[in-house]
């Protein structure tokens, strides 16, 4: 079997350019040549996940079949692959120190001081290098996150300085993600922060093998030969990427600049034919040219950050293309669902997605929400606390328990509707303790939801420690409210629905994190398809 590839990229300049998208880019368009491709990213902050982190930090908590919670750019990574990541995909600072120092605890070091280099390093490149030994993939790459210069990257870039040297340049190479800014007032491109960040980098004994310029204007060719002077690299290896209407264009214009060409060459490795992107590229032209136009609602309480709801926003993108409509999702802050913005916005939608969440910020509003689309017959998704919200706003409004809620915002509400799980009763620690991760799910005949997934069992992934309360069960199903999906050994009310509503669906799991280019999640596209319907009322 050939070697396993290893392919870093780094980020300088500036934070946010994008690094998560060029590494999943590079990787779609090495897994269309044939390749066998995942992609990590470390990150290096002292949580040992982000689960406990909220999501104003770093945007929404992504989370696996495995259970892991992780970075959001997992979900780019899955959401351009159509391959899935696990645990072992995203590891942080935190974690691997936690790992270091249980094996000083076991002894496992035993007379020796323990340091950053060589315990905490040999610690990442084993992180890495897992990947890579489990024998299936080609291509491993490896996003080191934060900015080359930070305190917090130094271990990481040294391991990253360690691994290229041990595998030699044939087998792993760096990829520099920097910014050329734009200076108005001159007129001009700037090259010179690039040159510093890579003089940064050469400072840890690295030395940049691509640089990918994240730019507004077109780089010019005499401006290209100055970056490749100048930081030490081949013409060929100076790529633009100019800013994009869409993510889902980078793969395209990756292609046009040569960056799989160039990282096949430099690696050594054969470059198979063109790549087979036809399913991504129509994908592309029906979400550019859509038919018609759905306004859904986004009611959660982290909308003023785009990043809090990615894998939902996404998965809009895709059902939409699917259906070839364009998806305007519209932001409703659940904290402010004032008379005035149900009559200004919430009626006017043709659909209402109640967000997942935790805590009592902003829940009255999510209920209204909830109630406003059951009354009038609009569309409704309810994910997570959204599909909890629908159950209490169900017992208050139509089984007439006015005080109903959940223990999580109420503990000594008299109707708990939704209450903690037993299994979550005796837990204390916050991290990484919730129920997590894909779980199987038995659904009742009839019902939306077995038409939508054409089929009876599916396995769709968790994040919560409250569930619906089965002593309200019989109760609420003879108020109409039907349940139509239940874990298969515990029973666990996993779907609710609405019959004699056109579409009324809510699902205690995350359906969002399964939605891919290659496979739009079938939830999804059958609510834009009940919205278009409603639209056309
Ligand atoms: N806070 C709720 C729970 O823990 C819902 C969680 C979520 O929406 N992800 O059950």
């Amino acid at each position: 079997m050939a070697e396993t590839k290893y392919i870093f990229v780094t980020g300088g300049v500036s934070s946010s350019l994008g690094k998560g998208i060029i590494a999943a880019s590079l990787a779609k368009l090495l897994q269309a040549r044939g390749y066998r491709v995942t992609i990590q990213k470390l990150d290096p902050y002292i949580n040992v996940d982000p689960g406990t982190l909220n999501p104003y930090e770093h945007g929404e908590c992504y989370v696996t079949d495995d259970g892991a919670e992780t970075d959001l750019d997992l979900g780019h990574y899955e959401r351009f692959l159509n391959v899935k990541t696990s645990q072992a995909n995203n590891v942080t600072t935190g974690r691997i120190y936690q790992n270091v120092i249980e094996k000083e605890r076991r002894g496992e070091f035993l007379g020796k001081t323990v340091q950053v280099i060589p315990h905490i390093t040999n610690e990442i490149k084993e992180r890495i290098q897992d990947l890579g030994n489990s024998g299936e993939y080609d291509i491993i790459i490896t996003e080191i996150g934060g900015t080359v210069g930070d305190i917090e990257s130094l271990p990481y870039i040294e391991s990253v300085r360690q691994l290229k040297w041990e595998l030699g340049d044939d087998n792993a190479l760096v990829i520099h993600l920097t910014l050329i800014p734009y200076l108005s007032a001159a007129g001009e491109l700037k090259t010179k922060p690039t040159q510093h960040s890579v003089k940064t980098l050469m400072e840890s004994g690295i030395k940049a093998d691509i640089l990918v310029c994240r730019t507004e204007h077109e780089l010019s060719d005499d401006l290209r030969s100055k970056l490749a002077q100048f930081c030490n690299v081949k013409k060929e290896a100076v790529i633009q990427s100019i800013d994009a209407s869409t993510i889902y264009d980078v793969p395209n214009m990756m292609l046009e600049e040569g960056l799989d060409t160039i990282t096949l060459q430099m690696l050594k490795m054969a470059d198979k034919t063109q790549p087979e992107l036809t399913r991504w590229n129509e994908f592309l032209r029906r979400h550019k040219n859509p038919k018609a136009e759905v306004k859904i609602g986004l009611i959660g309480k982290y909308v003023e950050l785009q990043d809090s709801y990615k894998s939902i926003l996404e998965a809009f993108i895709h059902a939409g293309a699917e259906n070839e409509v364009k998806v305007e999702v519209i932001p409703i802050h659940s904290e402010f669902i004032t008379q005035k913005v149900i009559d200004e916005k919430i009626s006017k939608l043709d659909g209402v997605l109640v967000a997942p969440g935790f805590g009592e910020r902003g829940i009255e509003g999510k209920i209204r929400a909830v109630q406003y689309a059951r009354e009038h017959k609009i569309p409704f998704l309810g994910i997570c606390l959204g599909m909890q919200m629908a159950v209490i706003e169900y017992a208050r409004n139509v089984l007439g328990l006015k005080a109903a809620n959940s223990t999580e915002m109420h503990k000594e509400t008299p109707d708990p509707v939704i209450d903690i799980m037993e299994e979550q009763k005796d837990i204390t620690h916050m991290g990484g303790t919730m129920r997590l991760g894909a779980w199987d799910c038995d659904l009742a005949i009839d019902s939306i939801v077995s038409q939508v997934y054409e089929g009876n069992i599916i396995s769709e992934r968790h994040r919560h420690r409250y569930e619906f309360n089965d002593k309200y069960r019989k109760a609420l199903e003879e108020a109409g409210l039907k349940v139509t999906g239940t874990n298969p050994k515990t029973g666990l009310v996993e779907i609710i629905e609405i019959p004699g509503h056109p579409w009324f669906v809510g699902v205690q799991y995350h359906p969002e994190y399964r939605s891919t280019v290659a496979s739009p999640h079938p939830l999804f596209v059958a609510f834009v398809k009940a919205a278009v319907t409603h639209g056309k009322k």
